[in-house]
């Protein structure tokens, strides 16, 4: 199953946070990473504190979908991620994205993430790794960006 996933960072050295995030993905047993974008830096949406340091992964995986999110939790811990209220700053945080065209509609998983295609800090790396995206439901992800650019997303070259 192809999967993509949206990752950021807020607290500490957001850059390594994420650059490591994508590391422990590739070494996932039943992952691959088939493409990882740039890293951006976005300005907070809906939250307070510093700037985020994003990125979107895309994997071919053998895992299910609560699987692969229970292992995207697991990241998180081994970088100390801490919930002390909601959209707090975060050393790191790992959103499963897309799961194939599987729609999934829990509390626990929503999937696609239902707020995917209004964040610039979304869409802009995974159009740049995935430009046809779909999201089931919502129709193509380009077709959303025009309605973001309000939200400033710079992608850093390194
Ligand atoms: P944020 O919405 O800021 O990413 P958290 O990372 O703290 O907040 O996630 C809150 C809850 O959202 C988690 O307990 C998780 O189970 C749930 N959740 C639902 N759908 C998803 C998804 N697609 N990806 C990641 N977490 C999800
Ligand atoms: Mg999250």
């Amino acid at each position: 199953m192809i999967a993509l996933i949206g990752i950021g960072a807020n607290l500490g050295d957001a850059r390594e946070n994420v650059l490591d995030a994508l590391a422990r993905l590739g070494r996932q047993s039943g992952c691959r990473m088939v493409a990882a974008s740039s890293l951006w830096r976005t300005a907070p949406v809906d939250a307070s504190g510093d700037d985020y340091i994003n990125a979107v992964a895309l994997i071919d995986t053998d895992l299910d979908a609560h699987v692969l999110l229970a292992t995207l939790h697991a990241i998180e811990h081994a970088h100390g991620r801490e919930r002390p209220y909601l959209n707090a700053p975060r050393t790191l945080d790992l959103d499963l994205l897309l799961y194939g065209e599987e729609t999934i509609d829990m509390p626990a998983l929503t999937v696609p993430h239902p707020r995917m295609h209004e964040r610039a800090f979304v869409l802009a790396p995974l159009l740049e790794i995935a430009p046809e995206t779909i999201i089931p439901g919502r129709g193509l992800a380009a077709d959303f960006l025009a309605s973001v650019t309000d939200q400033a997303v710079v992608r850093l070259d390194t």
